[in-house]
């Protein structure tokens, strides 16, 4: 007896003419469905000097490699089918001009229980431009100069230097958090000190505030108005820094006591006793103020001939006469040591 086949719901796919539960069979259902979406081409826009990417109007710094640059946006272009199941995507890139490449994508995985395959090309174009940066840079623009200047006397080298460094290092960070002008165009020694020419205005006021900060002094900004852009007025500023007078290894008496000078911390000058190693704190225009007695770049070699509690005997580096000088309580010596000594008015002063 044959079976009855009217009882049984048999479908046929329109498009093969194999049985079929539903309307297309999975094949061909497969065969018309769009599995991988690529653009026909992707455009990268790069800046030829410094290598950032304009990435929706703004450029950005790009601290990967071009090849890799490259494979994030082709990879970040196509669309995969979301029944697609575990998706796996190849990306391979060659290079087929200057400025140009090719991509060549695919897709593998599962759908409609059936393993599914399928392949792009995506073309890859460079387009080499100047950002906003470079072109700036090149256009020797600024909007801040920073003019480091000493009272009464020249910044030493090594203020000149540390001004230097933290203008180097504050251009840097200030970039990297998205400043686009923190650069300095221009370090130009001046008489009487340095000039610092620094793209934006924002990275001057900071140099400038980080040297008051680390090398004492005063601050004052002035701006000039230099033109106008859409409408807005465009200023340019100078902060000129002025460096205290004393500096670093400056000895001055306080209230009868030796200081040396130690360095500045905002508007306070930070000395060091020289009898018993105690910090203070004082107010840098008291110091300002002070004769400088004597400097600790001028110290000179001596030995401890004798010690006791309150005084040390030396030898006068000069005359080689025995010297009495008051014992510091925060250096450990005994005779036989030598130290270094400078002579302040009639007597000499250990250093630590
Ligand atoms: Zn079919
Ligand atoms: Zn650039």
């Amino acid at each position: 007896m044959r079976p009855d086949d009217s009882n049984v719901r048999r479908s046929i796919c329109p498009r093969c003419g194999l049985p079929s539960a539903e309307g297309l069979c999975p094949k061909c259902l497969l065969a018309s469905t769009t599995l991988l979406s690529c653009p026909r081409m992707v455009e990268l826009v790069i800046c030829a000097t410094c290598g950032c990417q304009l990435v929706q109007g703004r450029w950005q710094i790009v601290e990967i490699p071009l090849e890799e640059l490259i494979f994030r946006a082709v990879r970040g272009s196509v669309g995969v089918h979301v029944d697609l199941m575990d998706a796996q995507i190849d990306v391979s890139i060659s290079q087929r001009g200057s400025t140009r490449y090719l991509a060549k994508v695919s897709v593998e995985g599962r759908i409609l229980g059936l393993e599914a395959k399928e392949e792009c090309e995506i073309e890859v174009r460079l387009r080499r431009e100047a950002c906003d940066r470079c072109s700036k840079m090149a256009g020797k623009y600024f909007e801040a100069v920073v003019q480091l200047r000493g009272s009464g006397r020249s910044p030493t080298q090594e203020e000149i230097s540390t001004a230097e460094n933290a203008a180097h290092q504050l251009a840097q960070s200030e970039y990297r958090r998205g400043d686009r002008l923190a650069f300095i165009q221009e370090i130009k020694p001046t008489r009487g000190g340095v000039d610092m020419v620094v793209g934006s205005a924002q990275l001057g006021r900071q140099i400038a505030s980080l040297l008051h900060e680390t090398l004492g002094g005063n601050l004052r900004e002035s701006s000039k108005l230099v033109g106008m852009k859409d409408g807005r007025d465009i200023y340019r500023i100078t902060i000129l820094v002025r460096l205290p007078r004393l500096r670093q290894g400056d000895i001055i008496s306080i209230r009868g006591r030796l200081m040396e000078m130690k360095g500045y911390d905002r508007n306070r000058a930070i000395l060091e006793d020289l009898l018993d190693g105690g910090r203070h704190y004082i107010p840098a225009e008291e110091a300002d103020v002070k004769r400088v007695l004597s400097v600790r770049q001028s110290a000179k070699r001596s030995v401890i001939v004798a010690a006791d509690e309150s005084a040390v005997e030396i030898l006068d580096p000069e005359s080689f006469q025995a010297v009495i000088a008051p014992r510091p309580k925060h250096i450990h010596i005994k005779p036989g040591d030598e130290v270094d000594v400078i002579r302040i008015g009639d007597g000499f002063v250990l250093l630590g």
